[in-house]
């Protein structure tokens, strides 16, 4: 889209907590001369409309906004965003990894342009998404070969993956109808509520009640993520995660929960609980009778911790 609209401007605007899926073909587009602003979010996850509205100017060509972020799970108001740029006849982009599959998603009321969704998102198979482009959009294909879809994206398809794609997306309407996603954001309010009552010094990260049915995010003051989800692992047979899956592995404060304003030490005690169709109310309660005895294991072993312990002993 860039390329395409780069006779008509040079700006892009975007938001800071966006996945390295947009982030990193943002820098690139950086480096070819293009200018990005990146929004920041409030403390609560969300990106104000009105600091999305600030930094649009009038060589502002194209504006993406995830749905919900992948770590917090926090919702943006992307119909508001949308109206914004539909009224200044700016394209508008929208990551829907996360919603997909999960909530109703309506591109007419939500005023997208361009909207990309991830199969394996909502139970299809690895390997295969979707780019929706809105009727009078025409854009560059990234890829350079066959006429396949239009010339929009060269090579012969992966029809395995696309068709289970459709047969997951057909799964996931009917999961809507039958609320499984409400079972899903129930167990998730049942995690949400017990943490908070049973574990002292936690920090839920994003907005309380706008977020996607299965997610939750704490950080719990003093201890790192990546010790809460290795000892849930080893103790209790639990997956959780700290960031995005696509950065595991590393150890920096997560740049997300850096956004929202966290100090250095509570964005690295971020940790991600993922809920889903499978999950049951048992589990969650088993998680909730471990999760208080390793959050309290890890603090004894903290740097702080032991210079507590040792203060008290010399006193
Ligand atoms: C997973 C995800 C992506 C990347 O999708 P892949 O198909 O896994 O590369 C992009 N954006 C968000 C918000 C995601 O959650």
């Amino acid at each position: 889209m860039a390329h395409r609209l780069s006779q008509k401007g040079r700006h892009i605007v975007t938001t800071q907590i966006e996945h390295d899926a947009v982030l990193h073909p943002c820098h690139a587009l950086e480096r070819e001369g293009f200018e990005v602003a990146y929004v920041a979010p409030q403390r609560d996850g969300r990106v104000p409309v009105e600091a999305v509205e600030a930094a649009l100017r009038p060589d502002t060509i194209l504006v993406s906004v995830m749905h919900a972020n992948n770590e917090m799970g926090t919702l943006q108001l992307i119909e508001s965003i949308g109206a914004l740029c539909r009224e200044r006849g700016i394209i508008f982009h929208c990551d829907a990894c996360q919603t997909v599959g999960h909530l109703p998603i309506d591109v007419k009321t939500l005023n997208v342009d361009l909207l990309t969704l991830s199969a394996h998102k909502f139970y299809g198979a690895k390997g295969a998404g979707a780019l929706y482009i809105r009727r009078s959009v025409r854009l560059d294909a990234l890829i350079d070969g066959g006429t396949q879809q239009k010339s929009r994206r060269a090579g012969t398809e992966n029809v395995p993956a696309i068709a289970a794609l459709g047969a997951a997306s057909v799964a996931a309407m009917r999961a809507l109808k039958n609320g499984q996603e409400t079972h899903v954001q129930a167990l998730r309010e049942r995690l949400i509520s017990g943490i908070e009552t049973g574990v002292e010094g936690a920090y839920l990260n994003g907005h309380r009640s706008e977020r996607v049915p299965g997610i939750a995010n704490f950080s719990f003051d003093g201890v790192e993520g990546e010790g809460v989800i290795l000892e849930l692992d080893a103790r209790g047979g639990f997956c959780c995660s700290t960031g995005s899956a696509c950065a595991a592995g590393s150890l920096d404060p997560s740049p997300v929960l850096l956004a929202i304003g966290l100090p250095n030490g509570l964005a690295r005690a971020g940790t991600r609980f993922s809920l889903g169709r499978g999950n049951t109310e048992a589990e969650v309660d088993a998680l909730l009778q471990l999760l208080p005895r390793v959050v309290q294991s890890l603090r004894q072993l903290s740097p702080e911790a032991r210079a507590a312990n040792a203060t008290m002993n010399a006193e």
